[in-house]
């Protein structure tokens, strides 16, 4: 269940109205990058870790809680920034006086102009957040990835906490208010903080490379097609791949190389290690070693499916703070 506090996970402040700041903010409140895709993408994701992985499962609903959590601040910090809209919007006697608007005074020139810089606060939304991003499309579900499959997830998730975190720093510089700029170091620092939390998640479930559990085919994972002339070197073709260790190759001559291997149909594997008897040994160790995990954490207790944590996985929870 959840249980809304009503006090913000962060105490945001606004020195004065922004209407425009507030159309900018608006790109993480409904935004591909912002709070609510967080928010969303973990809640997701958690669900098909609650039986196989629990730990995977509570790390990833405490932080999709606590993205909820940047959401409401999002929401709160937008809705202060357009402190006066819905008043004058409620003026509504007043404002259908067209002379008296036109010959309004400079607060009512503002006002116009404000309105135009985001027609949605002052037609639709009535000077509140809309879930929009800052250009006004909708939120959308497309902006969700999760597999099913926590070595990709995880990567997932680091790319998504790094755009996040850029969207902020950008934000940044849009503002002069003190007060704002506060909040939004706050929402940029725990993203960083995320991004860690993910990368160590990643590197706690291993084998994690290459993402899910087909290997890769050892005539192809380390070639280095140099498909321009004076492509340049770097550890991305010189020396060994990171993740496996395999001696980068380069096919100098692709077209050429194309031509006498048709079409690398007769590719041979080099600078590495790996066979295709190996890795049909490994796909199919660790296709039996992942389903054993999943199914086994699946199966019905005294004849009913449950949403109980397992005892004996429950084992790694944390002491203090744990009901
Ligand atoms: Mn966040
Ligand atoms: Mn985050």
């Amino acid at each position: 269940m959840f249980h809304h506090v009503k006090e913000l996970q962060f105490k945001a402040r606004v020195s004065k109205p922004d209407p425009r700041f507030a159309r900018l903010l608006l790109e993480q409140f409904g935004g591909p990058n912002g709070e609510l895709k967080a928010a969303m993408q973990y809640f997701v994701q958690a669900f098909g870790c609650r039986k196989p992985y629990p730990d995977k499962y509570d790390m990833l609903m405490d932080i999709a809680t606590e993205e909820f959590s940047h959401l409401e601040i999002v929401g709160a910090t937008i809705q202060m920034l357009l402190t006066g809209v819905n008043g004058e919007l409620k003026n509504a006697a007043d404002e259908s006086d067209l002379n008296k608007l036109l010959d309004g005074t400079a607060a009512k020139e503002t006002y116009i102009h404000d309105a135009l810089v985001d027609p949605h606060f002052f037609l639709v939304s009535g000077g509140t957040p809309t879930l929009t991003d800052s250009n006004g499309n909708p939120w959308s579900a497309t902006y969700i990835m999760g597999m099913g499959d926590p070595t990709v997830d995880m990567r997932v998730n680091i790319a998504a906490e790094a755009t996040a975190k850029l969207v902020y720093e950008n934000l940044m510089k849009f503002t002069d208010d003190v007060y704002v700029k506060e909040t939004l170091r706050f929402l940029m620092t725990r993203e960083v903080a995320h991004l860690q939390m993910f990368q160590a998640a990643l590197e706690s479930i291993q084998p994690n490379f290459p993402p899910g559990i087909l290997q890769s085919d050892p005539k192809f994972s380390n070639k280095y097609f140099n498909m321009s002339e004076g492509s340049f070197s770097g550890p991305w073709n010189e020396g060994k791949s990171p993740e496996m260790g395999e001696e980068w190759q380069v096919v100098e001559e692709p077209v050429q190389h194309i031509r006498d291997t048709e079409s690398l149909l007769n590719e041979k594997a080099s600078g590495t290690n790996r066979t295709e008897k190996s890795v049909q040994e490994t796909n199919k160790a660790l296709s039996a070693e992942r389903k054993a995990e999943v199914d086994l954490a699946t199966l019905p207790k005294n004849g009913e499916y449950n949403w109980d944590i397992d005892p004996d996985k429950a084992s790694k929870k944390k002491k203090s703070g744990g009901k």
